[in-house]
């Protein structure tokens, strides 16, 4: 006598943290993980990043017959699962740092942007954590899907779509198995550059069984009447925030003007430098990661002392001396020895790291650019969908269970189209 297979899902990490999802999804002699991020929490300063420290932070999931037993010392059942694969949403770390984790054997999949950035990111290892038995910037075979084709795990088909957020070639995931149907959003946003993809996705994902949605929009209640308020000004949108930026030069013809973004957040960077009325020009390792990743050549330079890139074009260098003592051409990009700068002029800094008041290097950062009188301009557009997203998100879903995770507050994100689930750390549910 058989019993009827079922789906199950089981939530490993990442649901009440921002960032680390790790979910599982089976069925029969298969399944599927996704991600394989590291939650970002640098106020630990944990003594090491080593698998066993990483678990017992809850940095990343303890999670069975998936990771290199050569790293967990744990063997991974083959027998009891037959079919395995994992899937990356974007290249964000708290999406993707642990992927050489991932036993060599088991297929990661990601889409095709996330697929070629990952080994120019790990270039210098110190991007991802590193796999067994090779150096650190190795970066574990990641096979690139073509969109919206199906691709087979035994019982259980993926199709990767993509969609918007800060990171460049970010995707969302629809899963099928014989009898159900699930959505994984990875992070999503209305506010990016293609919400006709996002549009897209969710059509495709509607009247789910179940939507896996990340909540980082409703992480902080306390903040969501300033933000809603009239003294909000900063930028609603992407296409806002390139304008802030090319209207702060417009402002200011005779300043020196430097930035920073996300080495990630590729598109921004592009349209910045497309839009930008002066000369933009990057740090050289920028520079090579984006002709290592998408093949294209910008104005770069080197710091004394700088190792040379033998893949940038040496016509399109720029001396550092000559971007210290300019106030008008250029706008470049600019990564420490603040000291250097010209007094008077003005930082921009969009979405770059530091991140945030969370990181421990924040307040010395801001301390070190007001000490030497350089105006601070945080300009910056969230990966996320807000509350209001997040509401027309699932309304375009319907879900007939809506599963909340990537949230400091999971409960505040409710389904008026079916059943909510707040499922545990570890916790297994059959859909
Ligand atoms: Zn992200």
């Amino acid at each position: 006598m058989t019993s009827k297979a079922k789906t199950t899902i089981t939530f490993y990490n990442g649901l009440t943290t921002i960032g680390g999802p790790m979910i599982e999804v089976a069925y029969r002699r298969s399944h599927v993980l996704f991600d394989l991020g590291e939650v970002y929490r640098p106020e630990l300063a944990l003594p090491d990043e080593k698998y066993e420290t990483l678990v017992k932070h809850q940095l990343i999931g303890d999670v069975p017959n998936f990771y290199d037993p050569a790293i967990t010392g744990k063997p991974i059942d083959h027998e009891r699962w037959e079919h395995a694969a994992a899937y990356m949403s974007h290249l964000h770390l708290d999406h993707s740092k642990a992927m050489n984790f991932l036993a060599p054997e088991i297929p990661l999949y990601a889409g095709p942007i996330t697929a070629q950035m990952m080994p120019a990111l790990n270039e210098h290892g110190d991007f991802l954590l590193p796999a067994s038995g090779h150096s650190s910037s190795y970066v574990r075979p990641i096979i690139a899907a073509k969109y919206q084709q199906p691709i087979q795990v035994g019982d259980i088909t993926l199709e990767i779509w993509p969609s918007d957020h800060d990171a460049y070639g970010a995707t969302g995931l629809i899963i099928s198995t014989p009898d159900k149907r699930i959505a994984y959003t990875g992070d999503i946003r209305l506010h990016g550059y293609h919400p006709d993809w996002v549009h897209a996705y969710l059509a495709a994902a509607k009247n789910c069984d179940a939507l896996i949605i990340e909540g980082t929009g409703v992480s902080w209640p306390e903040e969501k009447s300033a933000a809603s308020s009239e003294e909000f000004t900063g930028p609603k949108n992407e296409r806002e925030l390139t304008a802030e930026i090319v209207q702060l030069q417009q402002d200011n013809p005779h300043k020196q003007i430097t930035f920073n973004t996300y080495p990630t957040n590729v598109e921004r960077l592009l349209r910045i430098i497309a839009d930008s009325p002066r000369q933009v020009v990057l740090y050289a390792q920028r520079a090579h990661l984006l002709k290592e990743s998408i093949e294209q050549d910008y104005p770069y330079y080197y710091l004394p002392g700088d190792k040379i890139f033998t893949d940038l074009k040496p016509e399109l260098a720029v001396s550092y001396d000559e971007l210290l003592n300019d106030d008008h051409e250029y706008l470049w990009q600019a990564v420490g020895n603040y000291a250097n700068l010209q007094k008077g002029g003005i930082y921009i800094h969009s979405n770059a790291e530091p991140l945030g008041d969370f990181d421990p290097a924040y307040k010395p950062f801001l301390q070190d650019l007001a000490h030497n009188e350089i105006e601070f301009k945080d300009l910056r557009c969230s990966g996320h969908a807000d509350e209001m997203e997040l509401k027309e998100i699932i309304k375009e879903v319907q879900p007939a269970k809506l599963i909340p995770v990537h949230t400091l507050h999971p409960e505040l994100e409710e389904n008026p189209f079916g059943e909510r689930i707040l499922p545990k750390r570890n916790e297994t549910i059959t859909l």
